[in-house]
């Protein structure tokens, strides 16, 4: 690697003056959390999306968390996501007790299937375990098929959250992914890595004024400050009740407000996002790869340039990954399929499982895709790509 050509990392955040204002400002006010920011940053992500209720969290980890449990997931209940994933999607299920399963993807999107979904919930139903929650995936910002899983989940009674942690500023059908029009509760993560950020940070949203409540309290400690909910009478006006168990999950002002300067440019980022990524397709256009396809009613948030190799092959994809990384590439792999993770081989996943998925995982690289990535950087990339593929 030549000494003068930076790193390019996958991803990063950007930071304007404006932002470190809006947290400065904060630094400044009489509240660092639990003050007037957070609901401000709420609002505007229920706008945004056209949802009505937002309730924000210290990460998409624990909105999914609180979603669960919100929904009653609980011991004996069946939790399926996509093994093409952030383990995340998975561990939330195992949080409330519940069991985890995986449904396989579709080769060309990368997204869950909507045909081995519906195979494994008429299997499912025969065997009596059909499962409570399905959390669809949209991996690299590319809503999964939402219309179809809603008629599988009203067909088979299952609730869905929606792991929107690469989706916000993404639409599916020409609306903005977390108004949950097919969906109990999408979640988005605001990790710096993401689309937007609050140094870490999620959001859960739902039109349901009773799941957004739960959440609300399970987010602080299952307390209430409102004394029209008290289950006893109230001794006095300093007191509140805990009356379920909760976390301690909340955002800081700080966060709330770096996330709330970052939503004026999402719209912004997110065209950046998608012009880049147009760059690539036409640098990429003679190697030999393919780019993971975007489905027709969906503009894709492009979290991540994802390519794969032609052929899975564990050690060829190997290669190319540390090639490109000794040229200063700084590739990742999005992901290396959850049921083959060694806590959930021990609970009893193996090789061989989700045949699609494990494919995936041996020939899926995400190249580096940020605002700021200029095309001389992204020229780079495709010459070190070209370079390494024909070594
Ligand atoms: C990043 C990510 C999460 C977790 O987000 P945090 O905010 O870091 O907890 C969950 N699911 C997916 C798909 C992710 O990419």
């Amino acid at each position: 690697m030549d000494p003068a050509e930076p790193f390019l990392p996958y991803g990063r955040q950007t930071i304007t003056e404006s932002d470190i204002k809006a947290v400065t400002d904060v630094l400044r006010s009489p509240y660092l959390t639990q003050g007037p920011v957070v609901p401000l940053f709420e609002r505007g992500v229920a706008e945004k999306v056209g949802c009505d209720h937002a309730i924000a969290v210290n990460s998409a980890t624990s909105a999914l968390h609180i979603a669960c449990l919100a929904l009653g997931l609980g011991p004996g209940d069946w939790l399926w996501t996509s093994p093409i994933t952030f383990v995340a999607s998975a561990n939330c299920a195992r949080y409330c007790g519940a069991n985890v399963d995986f449904v396989d993807i579709d080769p060309s999107t990368g997204l869950m299937s909507v045909d081995a979904l519906e195979q494994k919930l008429i299997q499912a139903e025969q065997t009596g375990l059909l499962p409570k929650v399905v959390v669809p995936v949209h991996l690299c910002g590319s809503s999964c098929s939402m219309q179809q899983i809603s008629f599988l989940a009203k067909r088979f009674g299952f609730a869905v959250i929606e792991d929107a942690s690469h989706a916000v500023g993404a639409r599916y059908q020409g609306e903005f992914v977390g108004s949950c029009t097919y969906s109990q509760i999408c979640v988005f993560s605001f990790h710096p890595v993401k689309i937007i950020t609050c140094a870490e940070g999620g959001m859960a949203t739902t039109k349901d004024p009773q799941l957004a409540q739960h959440m609300t309290d399970l987010r602080s400690h299952g307390i209430t400050k409102d004394d029209k909910r008290f289950e006893f009478p109230a001794p006095g006006p300093w007191s509140y009740e805990q009356q379920k168990l909760g976390f301690n999950y909340r955002m800081t002002d700080l966060q709330a407000a770096l996330g709330l300067s970052q939503l004026q440019r999402l719209d912004e980022i997110v065209a950046e996002r998608q012009r880049l990524f147009s760059v690539y397709e036409k640098l990429l256009v003679d190697l030999p790869l393919h780019l993971l396809s975007i489905p027709s009613e969906v503009s894709s948030s492009l979290h991540l340039a994802v390519i794969r190799l032609l052929n899975p092959d564990a050690r060829h994809h190997r290669s190319v990954f540390e090639g490109l990384r000794t040229l200063g590439i700084g590739v990742q792999l999005h992901y290396s399929p959850v049921h083959l993770q060694p806590y959930y081989q021990r609970l009893g996943f193996q090789v061989g499982d989700f045949p699609v998925a494990e494919s995936y995982g041996s020939n899926a690289i995400s190249l580096p895709l940020y605002p700021g990535l200029q095309e001389a950087d992204q020229m780079r990339v495709v010459r070190a790509l070209a370079q390494v593929l024909s070594a």
